[in-house]
């Protein structure tokens, strides 16, 4: 879409329900789409957690990483690769993973909870049983998903301190320019021995974390980190360190330690971040 025209429906605030109700549409005809091809996927030793159906695989493509390369010249573990999407629910491995920590770590029930960005499977799992609030910068890109989503800025909540018992910011923090300010703020409304569910796209074998914060240059933006929203790639060990600076408890579970949550295809390249704002 040409950015002028993209400019003013932004400045009509109509731009992101549009965008909104496309993705809904497009939603809609790829689990239609998957269905008729669910036979091909069914079977056994592959399970999902939000729907229940059983996989010899789940689907590859989804979603594709936007520039390949560049997550491969720095091995991102990014969420992208082999049995990545349910073929009934179309949840993601990222959102599988998030589902069986939900599932066995965390207390949810009547939990006050912040869903930042929210994945459909995930705030369907949380909604009915826990205090949810949803938000984003855009809430109007959610609608979808939550027609009661507020405008929030993660950067500067409007939330009071020590309210939440869980923050959830899945594959957020990569997005935001000033990612301390945005940790900072998740720690301040979290309650003491709270917990954030912060997971991001990251590397090991990169020296240091690459940044821009500040570039507003999506084509470079995706030849050098991945994808045309991103401002960075963590290196895991710093990303670790920024959120301990804030003052989190963090604790790296890695491959050998998730091999339980493997049945749900969920990345077996990929840690958990255990992050908690202490007692
Ligand atoms: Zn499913």
């Amino acid at each position: 879409m040409n950015q002028q025209i993209k400019n003013i429906l932004k400045s009509l605030e109509i731009y992101h329900p549009l965008q909104s109700g496309y993705r809904n549409i497009l939603f809609k005809i790829k689990r239609e789409y998957y269905r008729m091809l669910f036979s091909k996927y069914k079977g056994k030793g592959l399970e999902c957690n939000f729907c229940g159906h059983q996989y010899l695989k789940f689907v590859d493509d989804y979603p594709e990483p936007e520039n390949q390369q560049a997550l491969s010249i720095s091995n991102v573990v990014a969420g992208y690769g082999k049995n990545i999407l349910c073929p009934f629910c179309l949840s993601t491995a990222r959102e599988r993973l998030v589902m069986a920590i939900l599932k066995t770590k965390i207390d949810i029930s009547n939990k006050n909870i912040l869903h930042l960005s929210p994945e459909k499977n995930i705030f369907n799992f949380l909604k009915d049983r826990s205090k949810l609030v949803t938000a984003d910068l855009f809430p109007g890109y959610y609608k979808n998903i939550d027609k009661d989503i507020r405008k929030e800025n993660a950067t500067l909540l409007s939330f009071e301190n020590d309210y939440f018992d869980l923050v959830i910011a899945n594959h957020i923090l990569e997005h935001i320019p000033d990612d301390a300010d945005a940790m900072k703020e998740i720690f301040r409304v979290l309650k003491r021995g709270g917990v954030a569910i912060l997971q991001v796209p990251y590397s090991e074998s990169i020296a240091e974390t690459l940044e821009t914060p500040l570039m507003d240059n999506p084509k470079l933006q995706s030849a050098l980190y991945g994808q045309r929203d991103h401002v960075r790639i963590y290196e895991l060990n710093d990303y670790i360190n920024r959120l301990l600076k804030t003052g989190f408890t963090v604790s790296c579970k890695k491959y050998e330690m998730l091999k339980p949550f493997y049945i749900y295809a969920i990345q077996t390249d990929e840690v958990f971040l255990e992050i908690k704002k202490p007692d």
